[in-house]
């Protein structure tokens, strides 16, 4: 390197006339940053050995820097990691009918909180009541931001300044990175530790119960398992007690099933509809785990209790904005009409015949050449739920060098496609993957496999 040869470096402005001269004559807004970026870029480059770019190539950089500033932050991504709830990712995948429904909602006004019959003002908690009462089963139903939210509202409002008895083993850090202690701590209950972590009887709960205890709180952890000399106290006997006891039992199901997971070849999720025939007084579980909608966090139980809650101030800061409403919606009629299997993106994916799985992942494996191979695997359900085996899937494996880099590459491509690396090789899995997208997925594989020459010596 010489100072000579970044002399040579082309000034801003030809690499602006540059551009002026590919895009018709016009500067677009935002250039000449992006042209300083391209042009540092390229000393450093220059200083460590390469060539001298000419002002066509920095345009053209330039150019291709300003469409990547262009892109929202926020971007659909290809999950091809083979966990189907994956929170980094978003977690589920709305339904057309959601999506639908939210547009029709987002394009114009709406009656979110008017009521069309008497013209005059309705509540906004109207249009997911009487969804969610024909779901779960529950006499009353309430929608707010997410679980956590549901949790910290009851807790807040039933038991602030008293006592909340919790079983040791359920006394736990749940899903994104929500500890139900530090729930509890911040809505101003007092939390109570009952057993021991892997055994808790009736009797630990009972003999814990004062005056001061507001509720028993029962925390479906399912993202881990205890497994072994275990015991845990079936609900319907924690909600007899807790009715003795004149105190309140709160289910917090977590994901919160509305249908038997068990067809689909994963364990058996707790339902809703179970927690609510136990007798819990409030139940609550997320709108985009294994319900498959959006963020949310429903609350299913007694009309007294809901009611209650309708009207507590913290509700008016905690409450779902017209596009989750709509998508709640839309996903919960899939349930109440016995559609979920067909409408639901997750219930399809883990519906997907194993066989048809395996002919996509050979197709994926076809356009790696001899990198391509199919493996056996199991897809993942995620998301604090159902910890257990995962479902039988099969995915493309690519034996290419560097399998961190290849991944790399399939993240930072368009679309981002997010496969994942095991056994120092790339693993794509079609099951959480739309067929919509197997084109770009198989294109993606080629282009990557073809760029990388050397076969992994397997
Ligand atoms: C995931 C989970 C939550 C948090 O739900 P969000 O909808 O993500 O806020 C709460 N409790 C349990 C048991 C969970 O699994």
């Amino acid at each position: 390197m010489t100072s000579d040869e970044l002399r040579q470096l082309p000034a801003v402005e030809r690499v602006l006339a540059a551009m002026r001269a590919r895009d018709g004559g016009t500067s677009p807004l935002g250039a000449t940053d992006a042209v300083r970026t391209v042009i540092a870029a390229a000393r450093e480059a220059v200083k460590s050995g390469l060539a001298v770019p000419g002002a066509e190539e920095l345009a053209e950089a330039a150019l291709e820097e300003l469409a990547r500033a262009a892109r929202p932050s926020l971007r659909p991504v290809i999950n091809a990691s083979g966990v189907l709830l994956q929170t980094n990712l978003g977690r589920a995948p709305l339904s057309a009918q959601a999506i639908t429904a939210m547009a029709e909602v987002a394009r114009g006004y709406s009656n979110l909180e008017y009521d069309l019959e008497a013209g005059e003002r309705g509540s906004r908690h109207g249009h997911l009541r009487e969804l969610i009462r024909r779901t779960t089963g529950a006499e009353d139903g309430l929608a707010v931001n997410n679980n956590a939210a549901a949790l910290f509202l009851v807790l807040q409002h039933f038991a602030r300044g008293k006592e909340v008895i919790v079983s040791r083993g359920q006394a736990v850090e749940i899903g994104g990175g929500v500890r139900i202690p530090d729930i509890l701590a911040q809505s101003g209950a007092r939390l109570v530790e009952v057993g021991t972590t892997n055994r808790t009887y009736l009797r630990d709960y009972e003999a814990a119960i004062t005056p001061d205890a507001a509720a028993i709180l029962w925390v479906h952890s399912s993202n881990f398992r205890i497994i072994g000399f275990t015991a845990e106290v079936p609900t319907a006997e924690l909600a007899a007690l807790a009715a003795a006891r004149d105190i309140l039992l709160v289910d917090d199901l977590g994901s919160g099933c509305l249908v038997d997971s068990a067809p689909y070849g994963i364990d058996h999720e707790p339902t809703v509809q179970e927690s609510v025939r136990a007798g819990v007084d409030l139940s609550l579980f997320s709108g985009d785990k294994l319900l498959g909608g959006p963020q949310a966090g429903i609350i299913a139980g007694r009309a007294a209790l809901v009611e209650q809650l309708r009207r507590a101030p913290l509700t008016r800061a905690l409450r779902l904005d017209k596009l989750a409403i709509a998508a709640l919606s839309a996903t919960l009629l899939a349930y109440a009409q016995g559609r979920e299997r067909e409408e639901i993106p997750i219930w399809r994916m883990l519906a997907a015949p194993l066989e048809q799985v395996r002919s996509r992942a050979e197709h994926w494996a076809a356009a790696a050449g001899a990198a391509g191979s199919i493996v056996a695997a199991k897809t993942m359900v995620g998301g604090g739920s159902l910890p257990g085996e995962g479902v039988a899937t099969w995915c493309a494996a690519l034996a290419l060098p560097g399998a961190d880099e290849v991944a790399k590459e399939f993240r930072r491509g368009e679309p981002a496609i997010v496969p994942r690396v095991h056994d120092g090789r790339v693993l794509l899995d079609p099951r959480t993957v739309d067929a919509a997208s197997d084109g770009a997925v198989a294109r993606r594989i080629a282009a990557i496999a073809h760029s990388k020459h050397t076969v992994h010596p397997d």
